[in-house]
């Protein structure tokens, strides 16, 4: 037996647009297929502007070249998220300022921002872990009373909402991520979700090393030169041709995974209801993904052993986040507001079960039985 943590997706045609994109002879960024894409997104998202990144990290740099981060402006994120969140900022000379999430969802708690805005904040950088939203009503409130701009990181979260509106639509600016790990994915891939017009232009001027190139090939300069600070962003066709293939079955690819959650969820609530462990909270306003699906253990410990038990039956689950307000970067590149109690504590708790399409039956049967053989096992020990 050998359940691993995740398998890629393919729908099959990625390798057929892959040999249209060769036949095109256009294999730079920005040919017919990352069009689609962008109109896709456009569409799919309502955003002002979508352009597609080789990483939500590339998309998040964007961002923070878009916020106009200087040296010491401060930006509010979570802990609990993936390096690049912080990084993107950090590499501006911006200041992380880390605040605590909530227990429920594990997205950053609203309720502790304000206490750490001060006359240096910029932005508020949001994580919709596990593709549920924040509670993005009460934060684009408070950035608007204090005129700073939101930025969504929202990786995990495509085809996902909060009251109706797409994740990635709902701030100044989002983020996507088409990394493997993610549930429409390119290998490597992402995009910035423009929602503000003014910053339109100038995204696309930053994605293109910092010049004009996209006004030019649309005929509206009749030369292009370099305007602004930027980098090269953009993916290449062939990225975008497999794309394309995964986001005309987004649909399909959303109902599988939410049908295997839903498994799990229901396979594991006569451990919740004995007190085993924690499963996921969704809010009735938000339409999740299935990005992933947790469990939250007792301690550490019960973590440690489940892992072991499982991987001794060949399934492979694992956690995260390390936080990052205590790591060796973290330290010296940011600081905290509030106490990081929930961070520490889910960050020590927090399982992540196998998730792909493929584990449908008897493989995700196996991983629900094992779980319960290991809590039958301890119970049997004590
Ligand atoms: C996956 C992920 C990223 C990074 O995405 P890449 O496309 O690998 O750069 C950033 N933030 C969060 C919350 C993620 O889950």
């Amino acid at each position: 037996m050998n359940i691993p943590f995740n398998k890629p997706y393919m729908t099959g045609k990625e390798l057929y647009y892959i040999s249209q994109a060769h036949h095109n002879a256009h294999l730079s960024g920005d040919g017919p297929f990352t069009k689609k894409c962008h109109a896709w997104l456009e569409q799919r998202i309502g955003c002002h502007k979508a352009l597609l990144t080789h990483s939500c990290t590339a998309a998040l740099e964007m961002a923070a070249m878009l916020a106009d981060i200087k040296q010491g402006d401060e930006i509010i994120m979570p802990s609990f998220t993936f390096v690049s969140t912080a990084n993107a900022f950090v590499l501006r000379g911006g200041v992380p300022v880390f605040v605590d999430i909530r227990p429920d969802t594990m997205n950053m708690d609203e309720s502790q921002i304000e206490a750490a805005i001060t006359g240096k904040t910029k932005a508020i950088v949001v994580v919709h872990y596990a593709g549920v939203g924040c509670e993005m009503d009460t934060i684009m409130g408070i950035a608007s009373r204090h005129d700073l701009l939101v930025i969504e990181d929202a990786a995990q979260g495509i085809m996902a909402a909060y009251k109706g509106r797409p994740l990635g639509s709902i701030g100044h600016l989002g983020a996507l991520s088409f990394h493997e790990t993610k549930n429409i994915m390119a290998g490597e891939g992402g995009a910035i979700l423009i929602n503000d017009p003014r910053l339109g232009e100038r995204g696309e001027i930053v994605r293109e090393k910092g010049t004009n190139r996209s006004r030019f090939f649309r005929g509206q300069v009749d030369k292009y030169t370099w305007v602004d600070i930027g980098s090269s962003f953009l993916p290449s066709e062939l990225i975008a041709a497999f794309l394309y293939a995964q986001m005309e079955e987004a649909e399909r690819i959303n109902e599988r995974r939410l049908a295997i959650w839903h498994t799990y969820h229901q396979a594991l609530a006569m451990l919740e209801a004995k007190g085993l462990l924690r499963r996921p909270v969704i809010p009735g306003h938000c339409r999740h993904n299935a990005h992933m699906y947790y469990i939250l253990l007792s301690d550490l410990t019960c973590r440690t052993q489940l892992i072991a038990h499982l991987k001794e039956q060949g399934i492979l689950a694992v956690f995260h986040y390390v936080p990052l307000h205590d790591s060796p970067a973290g330290t010296k590149y940011g600081h905290t507001v509030g106490d990081m109690k929930v961070t520490q504590d889910t960050s020590m708790r927090l399982l992540r079960l196998p998730m792909w399409l493929g584990l449908e039956g008897a493989l995700q049967q196996t991983v629900c039985e094992q779980i319960c053989a290991y809590f039958m096992k301890k119970r049997v020990q004590q």
